[in-house]
């Protein structure tokens, strides 16, 4: 057997998405122009896909601070946080981001794929117990897997199914983590984290937040879903991405004093490079915006509350709830795929995204709008929905 013959289903499955067109995987976004334009071969496009939430990534301040570490700093660590890619400036965004959740620890990883395998890994040994949402994150599942833990998964979003697992532990269950998200990045939708809450009060465990794509996007200040429902106080650890409202590269986890010592057990924080000095010097400029910048907050609401009427007003089926992200939902790959490109031609890119990425089989366009978006960019997306049905 060839090295490759086990991907041939997969391959042929992926052909026949590409016989004619542009490739609605791994598109190739030739140019970028802003926080919200750029091009697609001979297309000036609207970017309607991207996790950029406060629409920071030109943000002139974290440019200016990022260049600045460059010249001073060089362009890469060259090594692990533990051996030698720890710098001055990974230290001050850990206490940074420490601060911002009044929280007392926080830990800076490599990516927020890494964050979430570092510390759920390390916590989730062979002897423990894990119950996730069915609809978590790959990460969460690749760490768990690493860990080597008993995975127990419930019902997305469903509390009483948790609650039924957590029953069926007995003594166990006090020992349960439970880790959720605060946005799903595929839906939209939110954990019923008050009612999981509940749930720890009553049977014990711990609860483990990614934050993802609330962080920044939610909550007063910003924090994310768990200062939004005012559940601080019961969560352990929150963990974090600064791929997306923080505009740049990295991840974070952040709780208790005793957070730290998962620095001396974690493989994937101690066997892989640090963030490069120009990404953790703009995220701690996006940080401030995010701690400082309500309008920023209110204006990406304000924009998923206009393409998420426009098009429900078209007659498309959506997300239950309205949030930066917009998945509408679409009846065939097939027909996903026409759309998707009809969508590019008319200057709009979107996600098209398939099962097993997309959850319980769905095929979705996956919009997701940010703060820096223009009304009429918002009115040009929704017109070439409108279009579409045309
Ligand atoms: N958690 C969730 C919920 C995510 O959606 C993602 C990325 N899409 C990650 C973790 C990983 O973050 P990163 O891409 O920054 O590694």
């Amino acid at each position: 057997m060839g090295l490759y013959d086990k991907f041939t289903r997969f391959v042929e499955e992926r052909q026949k998405f590409q016989v004619s067109g542009i490739n609605p995987f791994g598109t190739c976004i030739d140019e970028i122009y802003s926080a919200t334009e750029g091009r697609i071969g001979d297309k000036r496009i609207i970017l309607a896909g991207s996790n950029n939430y406060l629409g920071l990534t030109f943000d002139a301040e974290a440019i200016q601070e990022s260049q600045e570490a460059l010249r001073l700093q060089g362009t890469g660590t060259t090594g692990s946080r533990m051996a030698n890619g720890t710098f001055g400036s990974h230290l001050a965004l850990e206490q940074e981001i420490a601060a911002f959740f009044d929280l007392s620890t926080a830990i800076v990883f490599s990516t927020g794929y890494t964050a979430n395998l570092g510390v759920i890994s390390a916590l989730a040994t062979p002897d423990a117990v894990v119950i996730i949402d069915e609809d978590s994150h790959a990460s969460i599942y690749d760490a768990c897997a690493l860990g080597g833990a008993q995975i127990i998964r419930f019902r997305h979003n469903d509390a009483k199914d948790l609650e039924r697992r957590m029953q069926r532990l007995g003594e166990k269950a006090k020992e349960a983590i439970i880790i959720v998200e605060g946005i799903y990045s595929m839906l939209g939708d939110v954990a019923p984290l008050k009612e999981i809450v509940d749930i720890k009060r009553r049977y014990g465990g711990y609860i483990l937040v990614d934050e993802a794509h609330s962080f920044g996007v939610m909550g007063e200040k910003g924090r994310g879903l768990v200062e939004d429902l005012g559940v601080e106080a019961d969560i352990d650890i929150i963990l974090g991405t600064f791929s997306k409202s923080l505009a740049a590269i990295g991840g974070f986890a952040v709780g208790g004093k005793q957070l730290d010592v998962l620095r001396y057990c974690s493989r994937p924080y101690i066997f892989t490079a640090s963030p490069s000095p120009a990404s953790i010097a703009s995220v701690r400029a996006s940080l401030r915006q995010v701690g400082h910048s309500k309008a920023l907050r209110e204006k990406l609401w304000t924009n998923a509350h206009r393409l998420y009427k426009g098009l429900a007003d078209l007659g498309y089926k959506l997300g239950e709830r309205v949030s930066p992200v917009v998945p509408v939902m679409i009846e065939s790959k097939e027909a996903g795929l026409e759309m998707w490109r009809a969508l590019v031609e008319k200057g709009v890119y979107v996600n098209l995204v398939l099962p097993p990425a997309a959850p319980f089989g769905m095929t979705l366009l996956r919009c997701s709008v940010n703060a820096a978006h223009s009304d009429e960019q918002i009115d040009a997306i929704i017109r070439a929905f409108a279009e579409l049905k045309a």
